[in-house]
């Protein structure tokens, strides 16, 4: 059952399970982002919170955060995010969006921002007015998954290099995963975290997930799942 809560008075998350999304009223519209990892009635528990009309946006097309999709015509996601949601066997229309992007929900201007790393077409949200930084899977406390296709950890450096440059538009970070909400000294550490790993710097370990063999690394402020390198 998903857990919902009024974060202020036009915004609330939805917690479902180890996954968090987020409902975002302006005033002509709302925005769900992301459908959850349990949640195929994922509108319903949207338009529950809200009477405006519901549009649905991806941050990445990951299996744990579009289990509602279905119940969508169409959803915003960026069209690098296109394969992987193919594969997943989800049919509805991809509106794509892309850096620099704004949806308007009326009074409340949604800036995408692309952020590669995690997955290819991985999106952050700029709640402008709010000053709130939406981060998708990239910027958490928890453990970020980077094995696997698709995953880039030059790339994740370059993102938070990109996101720090809107770091003056933006107070705190609400993340898909881990502790709510996040300071937002967290990109700062992840950009260095993430050098430290391609530079070979960072000790790792063996860890099992969900069945995977892959090499953790943990700092104080958050973790990264990644290949096991090579022997
Ligand atoms: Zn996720």
């Amino acid at each position: 059952m998903a857990q919902t809560s009024k974060i202020n008075e036009n915004t609330w998350r939805i917690e479902d399970g180890g996954v968090r999304c987020f409902l975002l009223e302006g005033r002509e519209k709302a925005l769900l982002i992301d459908s959850g990892m349990t949640m195929p009635n994922a509108r319903t528990v949207a338009e529950e919170l809200t009477t405006l009309p519901l549009e649905l946006l991806n941050t990445h097309a990951d299996p744990d955060h579009i289990s509602g999709n279905a119940a969508f015509d169409r959803c915003y996601m960026h069209p690098d995010e296109a394969a992987a949601y193919r594969k997943s066997g989800m049919t509805n229309t991809v509106v794509p969006v892309r850096e620099g992007d704004v949806i308007d929900l009326g009074d409340r201007p949604l800036r995408i921002i692309h952020i590669p790393g995690h997955t290819p077409g991985s999106i952050a949200i700029l709640d402008e007015k709010n000053r709130v930084l939406i981060s998708g899977d990239s910027v958490q406390g928890g453990g970020i998954f980077m094995f696997g296709e698709g995953r880039s950890m030059a790339q994740f450096v370059g993102s938070m290099t990109h996101l720090l440059e809107y770091a003056d538009r933006f107070d705190t970070v609400y993340p898909s995963h881990g502790p709510f909400p996040v300071d937002k000294e967290l990109v700062e550490k992840l950009r260095e975290a993430a050098e430290e790993i391609l530079a070979g710097k960072a000790t790792g370990e063996y860890t099992d997930l969900f069945g995977n063999k892959v090499w953790q690394y943990k700092f104080p402020f958050a973790g990264f799942f990644c290949e096991p390198p090579k022997e």
